[in-house]
């Protein structure tokens, strides 16, 4: 598969696609009516593939992979570790295969790939002087640990009648509706988050983990400092408002955990036999290399009402560099 189709390489060898990161068709002015429906039952599109890939592995996580909610009662090793071993599988599986085609079989070699260079193995920023080890440890050490924190705490109010836990099958539009919309919520609270752990006080204390990744692979994802995880993690509390129901925790948390593989993968593009596909991680691979744009990453165009785009041209790179020093000279 050749890249030159789809993009070319900078002086410094870096990959740069033709294709300019874009938004679907739905919150554009004036309204699309008809290409934003085409678009929501698309190929790729709202729900195939990535949408579809989470909820139906947290519809699983939840009917199939959990104890009942009876259990979480009381707060147990059991219940914790019963979880945590869930959630890590996944993690495992899912980040694993992306690391395991891309960065270990090499299936693609470079091509599609932003950063020309492989992770760092040498390297003192890093745990153990290794990018990949270093963004595992903060995975496993610190980011499953508070998503199944979150998850069992959750659990626990619903289990003592503390939440108001409905029955899918005495409100199921409802319920369905909450579960397909999981990704817009996300999209607002990461966007929220991002921008307010890139202040500096918390980007020094806890941002900087992440973005020490300037050259990220799928295991820089959710390598994060734990006060980052917890912020990152909390989008789950949203439906503590709402009448409850597990599923939409655990859809929301495996959303959350899994969802950034492919973001940070480091590819513009898979190469599967003798098809590719696009991976949707340019948008954050731009937020990666620049720091200052793109702090959503999902379809709501939140970066381009609040000034903050960058579609990966020379145009929106001059504009940032502009919005900088205006800023800077305000400071
Ligand atoms: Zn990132
Ligand atoms: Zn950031």
């Amino acid at each position: 598969m050749n890249e030159s189709r789809y993009g070319n390489r900078d002086e410094r060898n870096h990959y740069r696609p033709f294709k300019r990161v874009d938004y679907p068709p739905l919150f554009v002015w004036p309204l699309q009516p008809i290409k934003g429906l085409r678009w929501i039952f698309s190929i790729p599109g709202y729900f195939f593939p990535w949408n579809m890939i989470y909820v139906l592995t947290g519809i699983s996580a939840w009917y199939l992979l959990s104890p009942p909610l009876e259990n979480f009662s009381k707060i147990t090793l059991e219940n914790i570790s019963l979880l945590f071993m869930r959630n890590s599988s996944f993690v495992a599986i899912y980040f694993g295969a992306f690391h395991v085609r891309l960065y270990i079989q090499k299936k693609q070699g470079t091509a599609f790939k932003f950063n020309p260079n492989w992770p760092n193995i040498k390297s003192k920023k890093f745990m153990l002087g290794n990018q990949n080890l270093d963004n595992i440890i903060w995975t496993f050490g610190s980011g499953v640990v508070i998503w199944t924190l979150l998850e069992v705490g959750i659990l626990w109010l619903a289990a003592n009648n503390i939440l108001n836990v409905i029955s899918p099958t005495d409100r199921p539009y409802y319920f369905i509706f909450m579960i397909l919309t999981v990704h817009l919520w996300r999209d607002i609270h990461f966007y929220l988050i991002h921008r307010f752990i890139h202040c500096g006080p918390l980007y020094r204390h806890a941002h900087y983990i992440h973005h020490k990744n300037n050259n990220p692979g799928p295991w820089s994802g959710l390598a994060m400092h734990p006060t980052e995880h917890i912020f990152y993690f909390s989008c789950v509390f949203f439906y503590l408002i709402f009448p409850f129901h597990p599923a939409f925790a655990v859809v929301t948390l495996v959303h959350a955990g899994l969802s950034p593989a492919p973001g940070h993968a480091g590819f513009e593009r898979m190469i599967l036999k003798n098809a590719d596909f696009d991976i949707d991680a340019h948008a954050h691979y731009l937020h990666h290399k620049h720091f200052e744009c793109n702090y959503a990453d999902g379809i709501l165009p939140l970066d381009r009402w609040f000034g903050t785009f960058h579609d990966g041209s020379l145009e929106a790179q001059e504009k940032m560099k502009k919005r900088l020093k205006e800023q800077a000279v305000r400071k």
